[in-house]
Protein backbone atom coordinates (compact mmCIF):
# COMPACT_ATOMS: atom_id res chain seq x y z
CA UNK A 1 0.00 0.00 0.00
CA UNK A 2 1.24 3.19 -0.89
CA UNK A 3 1.67 5.77 1.59
CA UNK A 4 1.64 9.88 2.04
CA UNK A 5 2.61 11.38 4.70
CA UNK A 6 1.30 15.23 5.52
CA UNK A 7 4.74 16.48 5.57
CA UNK A 8 7.98 15.60 4.28
CA UNK A 9 11.65 16.74 4.89
CA UNK A 10 13.95 17.90 1.94
CA UNK A 11 16.97 16.96 3.33
CA UNK A 12 20.03 15.59 1.78
CA UNK A 13 24.01 15.16 1.66
CA UNK A 14 23.94 19.24 1.58
CA UNK A 15 22.56 19.55 4.97
CA UNK A 16 24.40 16.65 6.26
CA UNK A 17 27.91 18.45 4.88
CA UNK A 18 26.97 21.77 6.38
CA UNK A 19 26.07 20.43 9.84
CA UNK A 20 28.98 18.10 9.94
CA UNK A 21 31.27 21.44 9.25
CA UNK A 22 29.42 23.26 12.09
CA UNK A 23 30.94 20.33 14.09
CA UNK A 24 33.95 20.53 13.33
CA UNK A 25 34.24 24.09 13.50
CA UNK A 26 34.15 23.61 17.30
CA UNK A 27 31.92 26.70 17.71
CA UNK A 28 28.10 25.89 18.87
CA UNK A 29 26.23 28.81 19.90
CA UNK A 30 24.92 31.37 18.00
CA UNK A 31 28.14 32.95 16.10
CA UNK A 32 29.08 33.71 12.23
CA UNK A 33 26.63 30.49 10.77
CA UNK A 34 23.93 32.33 12.29
CA UNK A 35 24.73 35.51 11.68
CA UNK A 36 25.20 34.49 8.23
CA UNK A 37 21.53 32.69 7.82
CA UNK A 38 20.21 36.26 9.18
CA UNK A 39 21.66 38.19 6.82
CA UNK A 40 20.38 35.49 3.74
CA UNK A 41 16.84 35.73 5.46
CA UNK A 42 16.85 39.27 5.43
CA UNK A 43 17.49 39.93 2.19
CA UNK A 44 15.24 36.81 0.93
CA UNK A 45 12.17 38.22 2.51
CA UNK A 46 13.75 42.30 1.77
CA UNK A 47 13.97 43.35 5.44
CA UNK A 48 17.01 45.18 6.93
CA UNK A 49 17.04 43.17 9.86
CA UNK A 50 16.72 39.85 11.36
CA UNK A 51 16.77 37.92 14.22
CA UNK A 52 17.05 34.29 14.92
CA UNK A 53 15.38 32.64 17.61
CA UNK A 54 14.49 29.15 19.20
CA UNK A 55 11.34 29.19 17.84
CA UNK A 56 8.32 31.03 16.33
CA UNK A 57 6.55 31.46 19.68
CA UNK A 58 9.22 32.82 21.48
CA UNK A 59 9.26 35.41 18.28
CA UNK A 60 6.01 36.96 18.36
CA UNK A 61 6.57 36.91 22.59
CA UNK A 62 9.55 38.74 21.61
CA UNK A 63 7.83 41.07 19.09
CA UNK A 64 5.05 42.18 21.90
CA UNK A 65 7.78 42.56 24.48
CA UNK A 66 9.78 45.00 22.30
CA UNK A 67 6.99 46.97 21.13
CA UNK A 68 5.89 47.58 24.64
CA UNK A 69 2.52 45.60 24.33
CA UNK A 70 1.25 44.39 27.83
CA UNK A 71 -1.56 44.56 30.72
CA UNK A 72 -4.34 46.31 29.78
CA UNK A 73 -3.40 46.28 25.98
CA UNK A 74 -5.75 44.55 23.35
CA UNK A 75 -4.28 42.60 20.82
CA UNK A 76 -6.87 41.73 17.63
CA UNK A 77 -6.06 37.93 16.23
CA UNK A 78 -7.55 35.30 14.67
CA UNK A 79 -8.94 32.43 16.62
CA UNK A 80 -8.50 30.08 13.16
CA UNK A 81 -4.44 29.71 14.11
CA UNK A 82 -1.60 27.42 15.96
CA UNK A 83 -2.69 28.52 19.62
CA UNK A 84 1.17 29.74 20.13
CA UNK A 85 0.04 32.96 18.33
CA UNK A 86 -2.93 33.57 21.22
CA UNK A 87 -0.50 32.63 23.74
CA UNK A 88 2.10 35.03 23.07
CA UNK A 89 0.02 37.72 23.78
CA UNK A 90 -1.23 36.30 27.43
CA UNK A 91 2.38 35.94 28.37
CA UNK A 92 3.16 40.15 27.82
CA UNK A 93 0.07 40.26 29.82
CA UNK A 94 -2.18 41.64 27.15
CA UNK A 95 -5.77 40.41 26.13
CA UNK A 96 -6.23 38.68 22.91
CA UNK A 97 -9.64 39.94 21.30
CA UNK A 98 -10.60 37.19 18.89
CA UNK A 99 -11.45 37.83 15.22
CA UNK A 100 -13.73 36.21 13.01
CA UNK A 101 -12.26 34.86 9.22
CA UNK A 102 -13.40 36.37 6.60
CA UNK A 103 -14.97 34.01 4.44
CA UNK A 104 -15.57 30.18 3.88
CA UNK A 105 -13.12 30.73 1.29
CA UNK A 106 -10.53 32.93 2.53
CA UNK A 107 -9.72 31.89 6.09
CA UNK A 108 -7.79 34.89 7.34
CA UNK A 109 -8.40 37.71 9.54
CA UNK A 110 -11.79 39.42 8.96
CA UNK A 111 -10.31 43.20 8.43
CA UNK A 112 -14.42 44.65 8.69
CA UNK A 113 -14.74 42.52 11.63
CA UNK A 114 -11.70 43.77 13.30
CA UNK A 115 -12.10 47.39 12.44
CA UNK A 116 -15.51 46.82 14.48
CA UNK A 117 -13.86 45.34 17.37
CA UNK A 118 -11.01 48.38 17.46
CA UNK A 119 -11.26 49.56 21.30
CA UNK A 120 -9.19 52.65 23.43
CA UNK A 121 -6.98 49.68 24.93
CA UNK A 122 -6.59 48.08 21.27
CA UNK A 123 -2.77 48.70 20.82
CA UNK A 124 -1.96 45.80 18.04
CA UNK A 125 -3.44 43.36 15.60
CA UNK A 126 -1.31 40.39 14.63
CA UNK A 127 -2.58 38.72 11.23
CA UNK A 128 -1.88 35.10 11.01
CA UNK A 129 -1.40 33.88 6.89
CA UNK A 130 -3.20 30.64 7.02
CA UNK A 131 -1.13 28.16 4.89
CA UNK A 132 0.56 30.84 3.30
CA UNK A 133 -2.32 32.70 1.84
CA UNK A 134 -1.99 36.66 2.48
CA UNK A 135 -4.08 38.15 4.94
CA UNK A 136 -5.42 41.58 3.19
CA UNK A 137 -2.60 43.28 4.19
CA UNK A 138 -3.51 47.33 2.84
CA UNK A 139 -7.01 46.90 4.59
CA UNK A 140 -4.83 45.87 7.99
CA UNK A 141 -2.17 48.93 7.83
CA UNK A 142 -5.27 51.03 6.99
CA UNK A 143 -6.76 50.02 10.58
CA UNK A 144 -3.43 50.63 12.09
CA UNK A 145 -2.61 54.05 10.75
CA UNK A 146 -6.26 55.31 11.81
CA UNK A 147 -5.99 53.73 15.41
CA UNK A 148 -2.06 53.55 15.97
CA UNK A 149 -2.04 50.41 16.37
CA UNK A 150 1.58 48.25 15.92
CA UNK A 151 1.36 44.79 13.34
CA UNK A 152 2.80 41.85 14.08
CA UNK A 153 2.50 39.54 11.36
CA UNK A 154 2.48 35.61 12.21
CA UNK A 155 4.11 34.30 9.11
CA UNK A 156 5.01 31.22 10.52
CA UNK A 157 3.48 29.31 7.37
CA UNK A 158 4.84 32.18 5.08
CA UNK A 159 8.43 31.46 4.03
CA UNK A 160 8.38 32.56 0.25
CA UNK A 161 4.45 34.32 -0.31
CA UNK A 162 4.57 38.02 -1.75
CA UNK A 163 1.95 39.91 -1.55
CA UNK A 164 2.77 42.23 -4.64
CA UNK A 165 6.33 42.66 -4.15
CA UNK A 166 6.28 42.96 -0.66
CA UNK A 167 7.14 39.73 1.61
CA UNK A 168 5.04 38.58 3.99
CA UNK A 169 5.88 38.74 7.50
CA UNK A 170 8.31 42.12 5.91
CA UNK A 171 5.22 44.02 5.89
CA UNK A 172 4.29 44.86 9.68
CA UNK A 173 6.28 46.15 12.27
CA UNK A 174 7.67 43.06 12.86
CA UNK A 175 6.99 39.17 11.30
CA UNK A 176 7.63 36.23 12.99
CA UNK A 177 8.48 32.96 11.06
CA UNK A 178 8.89 29.37 12.07
CA UNK A 179 11.48 27.01 10.84
CA UNK A 180 9.51 23.73 12.69
CA UNK A 181 10.34 20.46 11.33
CA UNK A 182 6.87 20.18 9.45
CA UNK A 183 7.25 24.30 8.16
CA UNK A 184 8.34 24.86 5.02
CA UNK A 185 12.23 26.00 5.70
CA UNK A 186 12.88 23.36 8.45
CA UNK A 187 15.37 23.37 11.03
CA UNK A 188 13.59 21.37 13.56
CA UNK A 189 13.06 23.95 16.13
CA UNK A 190 13.33 27.57 15.23
CA UNK A 191 12.49 30.99 13.73
CA UNK A 192 13.34 34.42 12.81
CA UNK A 193 11.44 37.81 13.50
CA UNK A 194 12.69 40.64 10.98
CA UNK A 195 11.60 44.21 10.72
CA UNK A 196 12.93 47.28 9.22
CA UNK A 197 12.76 49.13 12.90
CA UNK A 198 16.70 49.51 13.48
CA UNK A 199 16.09 50.26 17.36
CA UNK A 200 13.31 47.46 17.81
CA UNK A 201 15.91 45.78 16.42
CA UNK A 202 18.48 45.81 18.93
CA UNK A 203 15.98 45.59 21.78
CA UNK A 204 15.02 42.37 19.93
CA UNK A 205 18.71 41.42 19.82
CA UNK A 206 19.24 42.00 23.92
CA UNK A 207 15.79 40.38 24.74
CA UNK A 208 16.75 37.18 23.01
CA UNK A 209 19.67 37.26 24.93
CA UNK A 210 19.03 37.72 29.12
CA UNK A 211 18.84 41.99 28.12
CA UNK A 212 22.88 41.59 27.99
CA UNK A 213 24.25 44.20 25.93
CA UNK A 214 26.65 41.85 23.92
CA UNK A 215 26.70 38.12 23.01
CA UNK A 216 29.53 35.31 23.57
CA UNK A 217 30.34 35.25 20.30
CA UNK A 218 30.94 39.17 20.17
CA UNK A 219 33.02 38.69 23.26
CA UNK A 220 34.93 35.75 21.56
CA UNK A 221 35.64 37.77 19.01
CA UNK A 222 37.42 40.22 21.03
CA UNK A 223 34.89 43.15 20.07
CA UNK A 224 33.69 43.93 24.01
CA UNK A 225 34.51 42.48 27.22
CA UNK A 226 32.14 43.48 28.99
CA UNK A 227 28.31 43.65 29.55
CA UNK A 228 25.31 45.12 31.13
CA UNK A 229 22.14 43.62 31.41
CA UNK A 230 19.65 46.52 30.87
CA UNK A 231 16.47 44.60 30.11
CA UNK A 232 14.85 41.40 32.13
CA UNK A 233 15.84 39.31 28.64
CA UNK A 234 14.71 35.70 28.31
CA UNK A 235 17.43 33.03 26.12
CA UNK A 236 15.57 32.43 23.11
CA UNK A 237 18.80 32.41 21.12
CA UNK A 238 19.31 30.04 18.24
CA UNK A 239 22.49 27.95 17.19
CA UNK A 240 24.92 26.92 14.48
CA UNK A 241 23.88 23.70 13.74
CA UNK A 242 20.38 24.79 13.15
CA UNK A 243 21.59 27.70 11.11
CA UNK A 244 23.56 25.40 9.28
CA UNK A 245 20.75 23.50 8.32
CA UNK A 246 18.58 26.94 7.91
CA UNK A 247 20.89 28.25 5.34
CA UNK A 248 20.79 24.93 3.27
CA UNK A 249 16.97 25.39 3.50
CA UNK A 250 16.70 28.78 2.49
CA UNK A 251 18.40 27.92 -1.11
CA UNK A 252 16.02 25.41 -1.38
CA UNK A 253 13.36 27.30 -0.42
CA UNK A 254 11.41 28.47 -3.71
CA UNK A 255 12.19 25.41 -5.60
CA UNK A 256 10.42 23.77 -2.77
CA UNK A 257 7.67 26.33 -2.65
CA UNK A 258 6.89 25.80 -6.17
CA UNK A 259 6.68 21.90 -6.38
CA UNK A 260 3.84 22.78 -3.83
CA UNK A 261 2.11 25.13 -5.87
CA UNK A 262 2.34 22.70 -8.49
CA UNK A 263 0.69 19.71 -6.29
CA UNK A 264 -1.74 22.17 -4.75
CA UNK A 265 -3.06 23.09 -8.17
CA UNK A 266 -3.74 19.63 -9.24
CA UNK A 267 -5.74 18.82 -5.58
CA UNK A 268 -8.00 22.15 -6.77
CA UNK A 269 -8.30 20.37 -9.99
CA UNK A 270 -9.30 16.71 -8.72
CA UNK A 271 -11.33 17.83 -5.67
CA UNK A 272 -13.54 19.66 -7.94
CA UNK A 273 -14.76 16.41 -9.15
CA UNK A 274 -15.79 15.47 -5.83
CA UNK A 275 -18.87 16.09 -3.71
CA UNK A 276 -19.08 17.20 -0.18
CA UNK A 277 -15.39 18.71 -0.62
CA UNK A 278 -14.59 22.40 -1.05
CA UNK A 279 -11.32 23.84 -1.46
CA UNK A 280 -10.77 27.57 0.07
CA UNK A 281 -8.12 30.13 -1.66
CA UNK A 282 -8.67 27.62 -4.78
CA UNK A 283 -8.54 31.07 -7.44
CA UNK A 284 -5.25 32.62 -5.54
CA UNK A 285 -2.23 32.41 -7.69
CA UNK A 286 1.43 34.23 -7.42
CA UNK A 287 4.67 33.67 -5.74
CA UNK A 288 3.07 31.72 -2.46
CA UNK A 289 4.30 28.87 0.01
CA UNK A 290 1.58 26.80 0.23
CA UNK A 291 2.32 25.28 3.57
CA UNK A 292 -1.08 23.34 3.82
CA UNK A 293 -3.51 21.93 1.76
CA UNK A 294 -6.76 22.24 3.53
CA UNK A 295 -10.40 21.82 2.81
CA UNK A 296 -13.87 22.01 4.04
CA UNK A 297 -15.63 19.31 4.30
CA UNK A 298 -19.89 18.78 3.91
CA UNK A 299 -21.97 19.49 7.46
CA UNK A 300 -23.00 15.45 7.08
CA UNK A 301 -19.53 14.14 7.03
CA UNK A 302 -18.03 12.32 10.02
CA UNK A 303 -14.42 13.54 10.13
CA UNK A 304 -13.10 11.21 12.77
CA UNK A 305 -14.24 8.23 11.04
CA UNK A 306 -13.02 9.64 7.30
CA UNK A 307 -9.61 10.42 8.98
CA UNK A 308 -9.54 6.93 10.31
CA UNK A 309 -10.67 5.37 6.81
CA UNK A 310 -7.76 7.29 5.45
CA UNK A 311 -4.95 6.31 7.98
CA UNK A 312 -5.90 2.96 6.96
CA UNK A 313 -5.11 3.27 3.36
CA UNK A 314 -2.12 4.92 4.14
CA UNK A 315 -2.86 8.71 4.01
CA UNK A 316 -2.17 10.91 6.89
CA UNK A 317 -4.55 13.95 7.61
CA UNK A 318 -5.15 16.64 10.23
CA UNK A 319 -6.82 19.79 11.30
CA UNK A 320 -5.81 23.18 10.95
CA UNK A 321 -7.16 24.59 13.60
CA UNK A 322 -9.15 23.95 16.36
CA UNK A 323 -9.89 27.44 17.12
CA UNK A 324 -7.93 29.02 20.11
CA UNK A 325 -11.22 30.92 21.75
CA UNK A 326 -12.59 27.31 22.48
CA UNK A 327 -9.39 26.27 23.89
CA UNK A 328 -10.02 25.64 28.27
CA UNK A 329 -7.32 28.19 28.48
CA UNK A 330 -8.54 30.90 26.23
CA UNK A 331 -12.34 30.22 26.62
CA UNK A 332 -13.30 32.76 28.95
CA UNK A 333 -11.78 35.06 26.59
CA UNK A 334 -14.02 34.91 23.91
CA UNK A 335 -16.38 37.75 23.68
CA UNK A 336 -18.29 37.81 20.49
CA UNK A 337 -19.21 34.69 18.02
CA UNK A 338 -17.11 33.87 15.69
CA UNK A 339 -19.18 31.33 13.56
CA UNK A 340 -16.88 31.31 10.19
CA UNK A 341 -14.10 30.13 12.76
CA UNK A 342 -16.22 27.45 14.25
CA UNK A 343 -17.46 26.09 11.27
CA UNK A 344 -14.42 25.90 9.89
CA UNK A 345 -12.98 24.27 13.27
CA UNK A 346 -15.39 21.29 12.99
CA UNK A 347 -15.29 21.03 8.91
CA UNK A 348 -11.58 21.32 8.28
CA UNK A 349 -8.97 19.04 7.06
CA UNK A 350 -5.85 18.94 6.10
CA UNK A 351 -4.19 16.61 3.19
CA UNK A 352 -0.75 16.13 2.54
CA UNK A 353 1.10 18.74 1.34
CA UNK A 354 5.42 18.70 0.28
CA UNK A 355 7.71 19.27 -1.99
CA UNK A 356 8.30 15.66 -2.34
CA UNK A 357 4.63 14.91 -3.61
CA UNK A 358 4.37 14.19 -7.13
CA UNK A 359 0.85 14.43 -8.80
CA UNK A 360 0.40 10.47 -8.80
CA UNK A 361 1.00 11.16 -5.02
CA UNK A 362 -2.44 13.75 -5.17
CA UNK A 363 -3.95 11.45 -7.74
CA UNK A 364 -3.64 8.57 -4.58
CA UNK A 365 -5.11 10.85 -1.99
CA UNK A 366 -8.20 12.45 -4.02
CA UNK A 367 -8.78 8.60 -5.04
CA UNK A 368 -8.55 7.68 -1.81
CA UNK A 369 -10.76 10.57 -0.43
CA UNK A 370 -13.16 9.36 -2.88
CA UNK A 371 -13.30 5.76 -2.04
CA UNK A 372 -13.40 6.94 2.14
CA UNK A 373 -16.13 9.28 1.46
C1 LIG B 1 4.09 26.57 13.85
C2 LIG B 1 3.32 27.79 14.17
C3 LIG B 1 3.66 28.65 15.23
C4 LIG B 1 4.69 28.30 16.26
O1 LIG B 1 5.92 28.07 15.71
P1 LIG B 1 7.04 27.34 16.59
O2 LIG B 1 8.28 27.61 15.80
O3 LIG B 1 6.70 25.89 16.64
O4 LIG B 1 7.06 27.97 17.92
C5 LIG B 1 2.96 29.82 15.38
N1 LIG B 1 1.96 30.15 14.57
C6 LIG B 1 1.58 29.34 13.55
C7 LIG B 1 0.47 29.77 12.68
C8 LIG B 1 2.23 28.13 13.34
O5 LIG B 1 1.83 27.33 12.35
Amino acid sequence: MKTVNLSDLTFDAEEERAVIEVLRSGWLSAGQVTQAFENEFAEFVGAPHAIATTNCTAALHLALLALGVGAGDEVLVPSLTFVATVNAIRYVGATPVFVDITSLDDWTISTEAARRQVTPRTRAILPMHYAGFPCDMRAIETIAAEHDLFVVEDAAHGPGSWVDDRHIGAIGDVGCFSFFANKNLATGEGGMLVTDDEDLAQKIRHLRSHGMTTMSWERHKGHAYQYDVVALGYNFRFDEIRAALGRVQLRKLTAGNEARARAHARYVELLRGIAGVQAPFAERRGRLSHHLCPILLDEKIDRLELMKRLRQNGVQSSVHYPPAHLMSIHRHLATSPLPLTETVGRRELTLPLHPRMGSDDVEYVVETLRTCL
